[in-house]
């Protein structure tokens, strides 16, 4: 498929995530990074977003929780271009119920080429990428035209 470009503002759209021994993983980095993610709109399934929320008082919008449907809100967000960034701290280490979901998820943000991170190291080199506060054009995957195309 050809690819078209979107653009993303300067003040992106950040999606948080944590597997439950990840939480608090997730919890210190975003306590670390408050005055950055600040600048921008959170959102997070059930459970992380209100564990962040309480203890940071960022303002983050809670979706379903991960198990009950929140990864797969958070897929259909990206689909609509209305997630910019995943960090997404996933468990290597234990076997979650919603695996499959997980997967859609992780599969979802490479087809529409979202920035993703995964643990505090690739989380950090985000959050400190100059892009972070600019207005970035990004490559996505064309479908008006593929369908133009084929019809
Ligand atoms: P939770 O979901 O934030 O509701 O725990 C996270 C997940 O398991 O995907």
């Amino acid at each position: 498929m050809k690819s078209t470009t979107r653009l993303v503002s300067s003040s992106k759209k950040i999606a948080l995530v944590a597997h439950d021994h990840c939480k608090s993983e997730l919890l210190r980095w975003v306590k670390e990074n408050r005055e950055a993610l600040s600048q921008h709109q959170l959102f997070a399934t059930g459970t992380t977003g209100n564990i962040l929320s309480r203890e940071t008082g960022l303002e983050i919008t809670s979706l379903m929780s991960g198990p009950m449907g929140g990864d797969q809100q958070l897929g259909a967000m990206i689909c609509e271009k209305k997630i910019d960034v995943l960090i997404f701290f996933w468990d290597p280490l234990s076997a979650v119920p919603h695996d499959p979901d997980v997967k859609a998820l992780l599969r979802i943000a490479a087809v529409w080429n979202i920035p993703v991170a995964i643990n505090r190291a690739s989380a950090r080199y985000l959050i400190t990428s100059p892009l972070m506060a600019e207005e970035v054009s990004v490559e996505v995957p064309d479908y008006d035209a593929y369908l133009t195309e084929r019809l």
